[in-house]
């Protein structure tokens, strides 16, 4: 797989960072092509979570997924295959395995930022640099990263260092949409009219084998299964009334008012999610209790 290191006008903060764009195409003119940017922390979240940005690309001259990955992948060994390997040697698999996953998802670019789960969670101030740098080369219309309702610290912490990477921008060249995915937890008691519901059915098969690409990590748990299974139950439970039509659904926390106002902050907004879903489930129980 031909790999493209960094440009002369690209800097990237960590020194193993790439940009690998699959179709050869060079760094800057692959990034400026991007109208869908996704933000994952680890080689695998944007398979995972992101369905909607890669398939409204996919086979469209018209617009562009980029995909970022930053931390290096090394902080989860996840099975005893993968424990007898060196860090470095995890790191090489899980980069191949992204990359790969770029190629077969016709992704514009797909930048590896190379850093730590400890340095995303310690807001190692590179990552502030290397986001800035990718949203102003890449302008997307909307950005897909991780929601800040999931369980896991790292991709909180990325979470709202993506909302200050795109703080950072003047309001006129903020993307359009952001949208807060989902992997460890769903998302499907936010809500309704808060929650974006994005059909996805009908490329299952594709995605299936997109996931599939992540032998490393699908050894030891089945998060593929698991994932189509979320995004069939989503569809399924959505509404009472939802047509069968619809047999994927991938759910997002539109995180949008973060980016139109600055003063919100990313946990008030949050809480006040969470605050809406307690009011319903009192709010029920309460019609049928003394
Ligand atoms: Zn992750």
């Amino acid at each position: 797989m031909e790999s493209q290191k960094t440009s002369e006008a690209l800097k990237w903060s960590h020194p193993d960072a790439e940009l690998y764009i699959p179709d050869g195409q060079p760094a800057e003119a692959a990034l400026k092509r991007t109208t869908h940017l996704g933000i994952g922390a680890h080689p695998d979240d944007l398979e995972f979570m992101a369905w909607k940005g890669i398939l409204d690309c996919r086979g469209n001259a018209n617009q562009w997924f980029t995909g970022v990955t930053v931390t290096d992948g090394g902080g989860y060994a996840r099975d005893a295959q993968s424990a007898k390997l060196s860090t470095e040697e995890i790191c090489r698999i899980r980069r191949g395995e992204q990359n790969k996953a770029a190629a077969l998802g016709e992704y514009g670019a797909m930048a590896n930022l190379g850093f730590t789960s400890d340095e995303i969670k310690s807001r190692h101030p590179g990552i502030q640099e290397d986001l800035k740098q990718i949203l102003r080369l890449a302008a997307p219309k909307t950005v897909f990263t991780h929601n800040p309702a999931d369980k896991h610290d790292t991709h909180v912490a990325l979470c709202v260092a993506v909302v200050e990477a795109i703080r950072a921008l003047p309001a006129a060249e903020r993307p359009e949409a952001l949208y807060g995915c989902e992997v460890w937890r769903g998302l499907d008691w936010m809500p309704d009219e808060q929650k974006v519901a994005f059909d996805v059915s009908g490329e299952e098969k594709f995605m299936s084998s997109l996931m599939a690409v992540y032998a490393s990590q699908l050894r030891g748990k089945r998060y593929d299964s698991a994932t189509l299974g979320r995004k069939h139950a989503n569809a399924t439970y959505h509404t009472s009334h939802s047509s069968d039509r619809c047999n994927a659904m991938e759910y997002a926390m539109d995180l949008t008012p973060l980016i139109r106002n600055d003063r919100l902050s990313v946990q008030e907004y949050a809480t006040g999610i969470v605050r809406k879903f307690e009011a319903d489930v009192a709010a029920r129980i309460a019609k049928y209790s003394h």
